[in-house]
């Protein structure tokens, strides 16, 4: 139900009126006389030129968007950064259990052939080297991921 002070806002807007409306637009005076001055107003409105924006107005919304658009650019290429570290790091403790399951494996058999000293010795050289490849390997993710983030904002610039 459309009352006395919904109807002229709803004239105002342009919007459509149903049969109800319609029809209290006809009974009330009210109403009427609302009709009348939201057209004469949308009629001025429509008649007016539009202001123009002052001539410094681009510089000052860039100025106030600056810090805006430095954080979403950095935000950009920082989240597939943190995205790429985060799913390389998943399998990370599976690797690890892996790793120490073949180590023990590895001291087990070379004990049953060398002395222990020079099993451990081995295995702990294995070990050395099992964890310079996983410390290059891991080393090298946020360096591929920046790569590709800024191939991907070169691509997008283009
Ligand atoms: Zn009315």
């Amino acid at each position: 139900m459309t009352t006395c002070d919904d109807l002229p806002t709803l004239l105002f807007l342009g919007q459509p009126l149903d049969d109800e409306t319609t029809a209290h637009l006809a009974a009330c005076r009210r109403c009427a006389a609302a009709a009348a001055d939201a057209r004469t107003v949308a009629a001025r409105m429509a008649a007016a030129a539009p202001p123009e924006p002052p001539p410094t107005l681009t510089a000052r919304v860039l100025h106030a968007a600056t810090p805006v658009l430095a954080h979403r650019a950095r935000r950009a290429v920082w989240m597939p950064l943190a995205r790429a570290i985060a799913v390389a790091l998943l399998p990370f403790p599976a690797i690890v259990v892996l790793d120490a399951y073949l180590l023990r494996g590895l001291y087990g058999l070379l004990t049953t052939v060398l002395p222990e000293t020079l099993s451990f010795y081995l295995v702990l050289n294995y070990a050395g080297l099992l964890a310079l490849v996983a410390a290059l390997t891991y080393g090298t993710i946020p360096l591929l991921a920046a790569h590709q983030a800024r191939l991907r904002h070169e691509v997008a610039h283009v």
